[in-house]
């Protein structure tokens, strides 16, 4: 997963984009990157990339260089190819004039990679990167000439019949201009914002999460639609299309996991869905007659359900799991090894509140099973009566090939397994897990991506099984080849 944002018609524009990426942070940790274009000098454009937090990839010196009216930016959280500083993005093919930032995973990159540039007659990829394949193929399907709103309409739509996958884009031009679009299944988000300026005029920009751009001021937020382009003139001109639609299909993590509780995705806020999951799953407990002493989420993601499942029951809530707010998310590092280490510093447990309690401890998911099973023992050893383990989130049985790193089933704990089987191996006496209809009811959509849970993918993912596969052998061999966002 990765953040993006764009601005076009401001002076200061890079601060606008650096500030709209520190609300984006959460989607990468990476690394991050800001390109801009300065339209007094036709083609001049700047670019500062670096590998780490946003704050710490930009200083007031980067923003000497990185003027301009227009600007691009991306935060960057990779499957693969994590470490390699070539990997990150806005990508920039100074030739055509186009920077591009993707956020999601192209499934059929391997094959179309070796069907367009790996042949003898075409230049190789610089980085083995899906957005760079995505970036070259757009330069690629332009007519020559200028790039507006026509031009752009046909490159599209060209390359959408040509890439698999999931792909919210935003790109910027020499113009100063810039546009973004969504792919045809609409799984990752995009959301474009309008705002008044002081001299009355009216600037637009695109970012992955409203969060970004009412941040910025921006008032009027709504979604780009599945399979649309939005294009929006340096002057302000905007002009949209639906280019493509096969379903709507967004990807159900955004909201029970993924994005920030204060936006709002395909017009549906995520405050409110986290809301109702814990309600939802809180009338599954009523049904089973399953009651405790007290709930606890596991910061941060659950808090707003478990405090939905605390009013439904009647339960005390209570934060008995504080976390060190200095070490970032477990589930976005890098490996197993990484990841267990980072719980281990992340949360500590109030450990005399937990002593003779039965407690519902609300999970946001279950994904690999090591935060839940380190904090298990956590309350445990503080003496905990009974533990019964909440996942707002269905069981994860199946790989993401849209961006989310569960890439093998294998290292799944709900796959394969039943519920008795997974509550033995994370240590608690007890794990209930949302249904999906519970899950559609909370989010109010029958029109999700639910491939993770159901293993039924809204795009043909039988070239992503290569990829899956590729995967596994370049982790193991410690080559890492291929990078997606
Ligand atoms: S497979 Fe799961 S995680 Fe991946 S896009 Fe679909 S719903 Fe989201």
């Amino acid at each position: 997963m990765c953040g993006l944002i764009a601005i076009t018609g401001t002076p200061g524009s890079a601060y606008d984009v650096f500030f709209g990426l520190m609300n984006l942070q959460h989607r990468g940790q990476d690394g991050a990157g800001i390109l801009t274009i300065d339209t007094k000098k036709k083609g001049n454009f700047h670019l500062t990339k670096g590998s780490g937090l946003v704050e710490n990839v930009f200083s007031e010196r980067s923003f000497k260089t990185l003027t301009g009216h227009a600007a691009l930016g991306h935060s960057r959280y990779a499957t693969v190819g994590r470490n390699d500083p070539n990997m990150l993005q806005p990508f920039l093919d100074y030739d055509r004039g186009l920077g591009l930032g993707h956020n999601g995973n192209i499934v059929n990159f391997y094959k179309l990679r070796e069907e367009l540039y790996h042949s003898k007659t075409r230049k190789p990829l610089w980085v083995e990167s899906d957005s760079e394949l995505m970036l070259k193929l757009l330069c690629d399907e332009l007519e020559p000439g200028p790039i507006d709103f026509q031009n752009a309409q046909g490159a599209v739509k060209r390359l959408m019949s040509k890439l698999v996958g999931s792909y919210s884009v935003i790109c910027l031009t020499g113009e100063g201009d810039i546009f973004g679009f969504r792919d045809p299944d609409g799984i990752r988000p995009l959301c474009l914002g309008r705002r008044m300026q002081e001299d009355g005029s009216t600037v637009y920009a695109l970012a992955s999460e409203s969060i970004a751009l009412n941040f910025l001021g921006f008032t009027d937020v709504e979604d780009v639609q599945t399979g649309e382009l939005v294009y929006i003139s340096k002057g302000g001109v905007i002009e949209r299309k639906v280019i493509r639609q096969d379903s709507i299909s967004p990807c159900m993590f955004e909201w029970v996991y993924f994005a920030r509780v204060e936006s709002e995705i395909d017009e549906t806020s995520v405050y409110n869905a986290r809301f109702k999951l814990g309600q939802v799953l809180a009338r599954q407990l009523q049904k089973e007659n399953i009651s405790a002493d007290v709930v606890v989420p596991v910061p941060e993601t659950s808090r707003v359900s478990a405090i939905a499942v605390a009013e439904t029951l009647g339960i005390p809530f209570r934060e008995l799991l504080i976390k060190n707010r200095y070490v970032n998310r477990t589930f976005i590092l890098d490996d197993q090894e990484s990841r267990q280490e980072a719980i281990r510093r992340k949360l500590f447990p109030i450990g005399h509140e937990f002593e003779g309690k039965s407690c519902l401890i609300v999970d946001d998911s279950i994904v690999r099973g090591n935060t839940s099973m380190q904090i298990v023992k956590l309350i445990r050893l503080a003496g905990a009566k009974e533990v019964i383990l909440l996942s707002t989130c269905p069981p994860l049985v199946s790989p993401c090939y849209y961006g989310i790193d569960f890439p093998s089933a294998k290292e799944l704990v709900a796959h394969d397994r039943t519920n008795d089987e997974i509550a033995e191996i994370l240590g608690v006496d007890r794990v209930i897990f949302q249904t999906i209809s519970g899950l559609k009811e909370a989010l109010e959509s029958e029109t999700l991506c639910l491939g993770c849970l159901t293993g039924e993918y809204p795009t043909d993912i039988s070239s992503g099984r290569d990829f899956e596969a590729m995967r596994t052998r370049d982790r193991e061999s410690g080559v890492k080849k291929h990078s997606s966002c």
